[in-house]
């Protein structure tokens, strides 16, 4: 059958009232959404139902999606979650910073410990050892293992030295100088400016002045 419509006729748009409802749903209506790793996230819905929804894919396992092959109130609550920042993206995994425990999303294939933006160290940041309370200031922050690195001086690793057993050896090893060089009579103490190497989680980001 041929139609012919004026075009000053409004457009006929039958769906928009459902797309709507579903938008307003699926920002309202509780929903737990759990984020799985891989772009996948489980929603269970205020019904007891529980959904998968791939968001890279835009799929969801509910009947709106699989029957209507709509954008389903699933997929775009996940979308808005992510929005506002309370689920991560496809990718990213929420983890808690070692030192306050603020949940921070990071790459899934990243690994612990993992630190908000006001615990993180770089060079130059100042620090603080939590077994002697000195202030250092950092120099490098390493992809390498406390566990892995020879302290070369006393033949043993970094996580074997005896200050260090209380923690892991799974961490990142810190390079750190002793702000000021000592002086002593006959000159600067050369030990003074050494860089000294640490478990990452023995120093604490010092408080910004
Ligand atoms: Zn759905
Ligand atoms: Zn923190």
């Amino acid at each position: 059958m041929k139609t012919t419509a004026s075009p000053k006729a409004p457009l006929p748009v039958p769906s928009s009232d459902h797309l709507a409802e579903r938008s307003r749903r699926a920002r309202t209506e509780p929903m737990s959404v759990l984020p799985l790793g891989d772009g996948l996230y489980e929603i269970e819905s205020a019904s007891d139902h529980t959904y998968l929804v791939d968001l890279e894919g835009g799929r969801c396992t509910c009947p709106d999606h699989v029957f209507r092959e709509a954008r389903c109130k699933h997929i775009r609550r996940v979308a808005i979650e992510i929005t506002e920042g309370r689920t991560p993206p496809p990718g990213e995994v929420a983890v808690d910073c070692h030192d306050c425990g603020e949940t921070i999303f990071v790459d899934e294939d990243e690994s612990a410990p993992f630190y908000c933006e006001t615990h993180a160290i770089y060079p130059g940041d100042a620090v603080v050892d939590r077994e002697t309370g000195d202030r250092l200031t950092v120099v490098d922050v390493s992809e390498l293992r406390a566990d892995a690195v020879e302290i070369g001086a006393v033949d043993t690793t970094v996580a074997e030295y005896e200050t260090n057993e209380g923690y892991a050896g799974d961490v990142p090893v810190v390079g750190a100088v002793y702000p000021h060089a000592r002086v002593a009579r006959n000159g600067v103490v050369p030990s003074s400016l050494r860089v000294y190497v640490f478990p990452r989680t023995r120093l604490e980001r010092a408080a910004r002045s």
